[in-house]
């Protein structure tokens, strides 16, 4: 194979069906942006909806705007709007809280759904909330915790077989490798041995096509802040699949999750279907940030933004490969998100000189430098020159300089 040229990449870039959503996004200049797999890009139109929230919403309708400006209602609406991004009813999704609550809410709830199992299952190296969670619930039911390496499918598939195994929480995209997860597969693994799936979309949503409902999965939970755009620390959603909406049970029992919340009763009665989810009130400012963005994410065609995620992410592995560093990413691209790790035990120092040269990606202990390729806004020739820029770090020594070795507080 001849090796890609900037030339090549420039004319990919010229005939990419997606290169006009550039646009659409406040980039500062002289950047290039691998990290939107930790924290998306500004959508440009999102300060304006945002002032438009607190200046006419908050600042002139003030309480009226509970029911005019659909206060009481965004986490339905942003859940439906987000849906078809999930594969799911628009009524299977809710929107409101972070992904660590969410998770616990779901978690919890699908073990209420297995009483007679006592033990759940995890993975073995899953992002730390995952496991920190699953700890804590699992405590707090009483079931032991079991973690598998979900990417040995006889590990997992004996796991799942176990007899004994109420609920599996698992990460669709791992967020340290890459590597993607066979959705429909696993689904069919744990309801052949009566387990509830519980999925964390944190590193596939707005990365790759997603089917919760056609793959058959249970629960589901994710964040909005990275893929999808919709600001730091943005609003989190919960898929519940419909057969579960009248049974499940989660413990965080609030009143936006009461069937009737402005009776003001005594007693929780759990709304119908998935907005017994939720639980209290949520930051309006912060859903008009995610919907300024899922509005954004209503005209892409998830088709092609996972065929030039894994454009991307293919040309970035050729030349890194050239270069003659190691990833850790799965080669196969059915089996890849939108991110490629290169492991370096210098890794660190390396990713601060990169950012220093406006080649911005980040560093996930001990050794993985994390490169994300956010569709959206990411040109080919951005790729080539952050290849290139990578080598000529490490071919000049350039990450030796002291100040790259300090560690900040967010790596
Ligand atoms: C980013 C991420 C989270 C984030 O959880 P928060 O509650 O939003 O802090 C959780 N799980 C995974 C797999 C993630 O990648």
């Amino acid at each position: 194979m001849t090796p890609t040229t900037r030339e090549d990449c420039l004319r990919r870039d010229a005939a990419d069906p997606l290169a006009a959503f550039r646009a659409e996004f406040a980039l500062p200049e002289n950047v290039i942006y691998l990290d939107g797999n930790s924290l998306g890009a500004l959508p440009a139109a999102t300060p304006g909806r945002v002032a438009e929230v607190v200046e006419r919403e908050w600042g002139r309708g003030l309480i009226a705007s509970w029911n005019d400006a659909g206060w009481w209602d965004k986490p339905r609406t942003l859940g439906a709007k987000l849906a078809p991004l999930v594969g799911a009813a628009p009524d299977e999704v809710v929107v409101g809280d972070g992904t660590s609550a969410n998770l616990f809410k779901a978690l919890v709830a699908a073990l209420r759904l297995n009483p007679g199992r006592r033990a759940v299952v995890g993975e073995s190296t899953n992002f730390p909330t995952d496991l920190y969670v699953t700890q804590g619930a699992a405590e707090l039911m009483d079931v032991v915790e079991r973690r598998v390496d979900p990417d040995n499918r006889a590990a997992l598939a004996a796991a799942l077989a176990a007899g004994d195994v109420a609920a599996v929480v698992l990460s669709h995209v791992d967020y340290r490798t890459g590597a993607l997860r066979d959705m429909a597969e696993i689904n069919r693994l744990a309801r052949a041995n009566g387990v509830l799936t519980v999925w964390d979309l944190c590193h596939s949503v707005g990365a790759v096509p997603v089917e919760l409902a056609a793959t058959g999965a249970d629960f589901a939970v994710g964040c909005t802040y990275k893929y999808l755009n919709g600001g730091p620390g943005g609003p989190a959603f919960t898929y519940v699949a419909h057969r579960h909406q009248a049974a499940a049970r989660q413990p965080l029992t609030g009143w936006h999750g009461h069937a009737r919340p402005f009776d003001f009763a005594a007693e929780y009665v759990p709304a119908e279907g998935a907005s017994r989810f939720l639980s209290g009130s949520q930051s309006l400012i912060a859903a008009a940030a995610l919907e300024s963005a899922l509005d954004l994410w209503a005209r892409v065609d998830l088709g092609r933004l996972r065929a030039k995620s894994l454009a991307l992410t293919e040309l970035f592995l050729e030349l890194t490969e050239r270069a003659g560093f190691a990833s850790v990413t799965p080669r196969a691209a059915a089996r890849r998100g939108s991110q490629v790790s290169l492991r370096h035990p210098e890794g660190y120092a390396i990713v601060q000189a990169l950012i220093k040269r406006g080649v911005v990606g980040d560093f996930r202990a001990p050794d993985i430098m994390r490169f994300g390729f956010a569709p959206l806004y990411l040109r080919y020739v951005d790729v080539y020159d952050a290849a290139a820029a990578l080598a000529d770090v490490v071919r000049t020594g350039e990450w030796r300089d002291p100040a790259f070795a300090r560690r900040r507080q967010v790596t």
